[in-house]
């Protein structure tokens, strides 16, 4: 046994490689999309370490061009899950009772592994099976994962060196123990790096997970999931298993030893699960822990005196850049009208400049949205503020899906600033704006506060320093990632922790110490050196 006391020390982030045309690891990228293209691959379902394939197969397309089939997948029945289920109980002894450096040093490992021999294999498959271009998949799938995974290790030494005082005759000490049973994990679309997390931050903690990735990002999710194998991973502490999330989900959250929830996605399918553990609690051995992100209507509020091409090219990144489909994206902006004519100019130039279409074009910044239903519903969007007397379209407003999901970027500008576009998460590249008259800003401001059930991310812009701490006050609860003159997405881990309050999420902060801390249970060990041997007190006695 060493009794050493290791600590991690803080790392450096991830850097974001630029991938010029010609440069050594745009030709890698390149060769790895060709190959990713031209062999579709099987995705089967890993549990206890195995491969398991069933009798029931779906197909990973392109979304920018869905007659393409990237790999066949196999989906789980009822009996899959429950295998998975048995397989992460009978990992738990082996993975909790392993010391907490070599749980580290997987996931070290596994960071290595995908900033260096597996970094085009894993945008490459986040490119091609979630249509993010080059750049979007580098932050997200290489550079946030590996920071996900790296800071992971560095907070956890810092929590555990949280440990209770001592007093007279006495050893107080701290256990962190996992939680006992196995956290069910449901994975979003739209980021691989969440994905890594949702599994990897309970595994940190000495957990087993049940892992239900999103259909649509198979692709990636698989590639993780096999490089969490050859980093050292022991068989069943996470087990893959895609398939029907209602399925899936109902196995789990029958078993009486589910732990957790770990969940990023829906406010729709985060609401269900809660409901589902709550209807079912005394069937559980402990009370589940339930860690959910969810939904956004994420704002851009401008004050009179900020900067106008400040805010329309912060506006458009953080509406449109992978098609608005970041949880953090913005979807609704309030501009003054000293400023609208300023903005607005501005925003259709970008508007008229961007190219939208295949991610294997870099000159293409938008690209497809995630599939037919994501389509469908940006379009039923648009069609209605089309119809409506209260919104104009200034740019965009056209989609086509005959090829790929394709939605232009498109801005709404509208009269009600509670127009259905302005109020409801549409995850997608619609951006509705509401321009208020300047003598209006703190009632525009209280709109913005109460416009959505949401408090995810959301953005002031403004010259006037004070002016921007005012809303910074006034919008305390409007968001959980607030930013002051910049785009309120793009947070990075270690610098900007994220997660929103509302009807966003739990907000544990991903990637941070506050989530780490929901995958532990604590056990206080108290030793008394002179036990007692009288039963009276003193005040008893003569
Ligand atoms: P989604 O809710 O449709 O799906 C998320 C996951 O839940 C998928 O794996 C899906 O298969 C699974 N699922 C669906 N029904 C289930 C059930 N009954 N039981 C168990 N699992 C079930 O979400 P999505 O479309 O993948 O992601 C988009 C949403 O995620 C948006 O609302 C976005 O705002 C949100 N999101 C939030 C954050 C954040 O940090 N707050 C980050 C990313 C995404």
């Amino acid at each position: 046994m060493n009794n050493a006391i290791y600590n991690f020390q803080l790392p450096a982030n991830e850097p974001v490689l630029e991938y010029k045309n010609e440069s050594p690891e745009r030709k890698q990228l390149e060769a790895e999309i060709q190959k990713q293209i031209l062999n579709p691959i099987e995705i089967p379902l890993i549990i206890g370490g195995k491969e398991v394939r069933t009798s029931q197969t779906g197909q990973v397309r392109m979304p920018h061009n869905h007659s393409h089939v990237l790999a066949t997948y196999y989906k789980a029945t009822e009996k899959e899950v429950q295998m998975a289920i048995d397989s992460s109980l009978a990992a738990h002894r082996i993975w909790s009772d392993l010391s907490w450096t070599v749980r580290a040093s997987i996931l070290l490992k596994a960071a290595e592994l995908i900033s260096g021999k597996y970094r085009a294999v894993m945008n490459a498959a986040t490119m091609l099976g979630q249509s993010k271009n080059m750049y979007q998949a580098e932050i997200d799938s290489v550079c946030e994962t590996i920071d996900f995974l790296k800071f992971n290790a560095y907070f956890v030494s810092q929590i555990y060196e949280m440990q209770p005082r001592s007093a007279f005759n006495q050893l107080n000490k701290m256990e962190f123990r996992p939680l006992e049973g196995f956290v069910f994990t449901v994975s979003p679309f739209n980021f691989t790096s969440i994905a890594s997390n949702l599994n990897m931050a309970p595994v940190m903690m000495g957990n087993v997970t049940v892992w239900k990735p999103a259909t649509t990002s198979l692709l990636s999710n698989y590639y993780l999931m096999k490089i969490f194998q050859e980093a050292g991973l022991p068989d069943g502490v996470i087990n893959f298993v895609p398939g029907s999330g209602a399925l899936i989900g109902k196995v789990a959250l029958a078993s009486p030893d589910l732990a957790g929830i770990h969940f990023t996605g829906s406010n729709q399918t985060f609401n269900y699960l809660w409901k589902e553990v709550a209807s079912q609690l005394p069937h559980y051995k402990s009370y589940p822990r339930l860690i959910g992100e969810t939904g956004g209507k994420n704002f851009i509020f401008v004050h009179p005196t900020a900067e106008p091409k400040e805010v329309a090219v912060n506006a458009y990144r953080g509406a449109f850049e992978y098609q608005g489909q970041k949880c953090s994206a913005v979807s609704r902006m309030y501009v003054p009208v000293s400023l609208w004519p300023e903005v607005k100019e501005e925003l259709i130039r970008i508007s008229e400049d961007a190219e939208m279409g295949d991610i294997l074009d870099p000159i293409n910044f938008i690209n497809a949205v995630i599939d037919e239903g994501s389509f469908d519903n940006c379009m039923n969007y648009i069609d209605y503020a089309k119809d409506s007397a209260e919104a104009e379209i200034i740019a965009g407003g056209k989609g086509n899906k005959s090829v790929g999901y394709y939605v232009e970027p498109t801005l709404i500008v509208t009269t009600n600033p509670k127009f259905k576009s302005m109020e409801e998460e549409i995850f997608g590249p619609v951006l509705t704006i509401f321009v208020y008259e300047d003598k209006k800003l703190q009632e525009t401001i209280n709109l913005c506060n109460t416009t959505s059930p949401y408090g995810l991310t959301g953005a002031v812009f403004a010259r006037d320093r004070v002016a921007a701490s005012a809303m910074c006050e006034q919008l305390r609860y409007a968001a959980g990632n607030f930013y002051i003159n910049d785009k309120p997405t793009g947070a990075i881990v270690g610098l900007q922790p994220f997660g929103g309050s509302r009807a966003s999420g739990t907000n544990d902060k991903a990637g941070g110490e506050f989530n780490l801390i929901r995958w532990i249970s604590p056990r206080t060990i108290k030793e008394t050196f002179q036990p007692a041997t009288e039963y009276r007190y003193c005040y008893m006695m003569e």
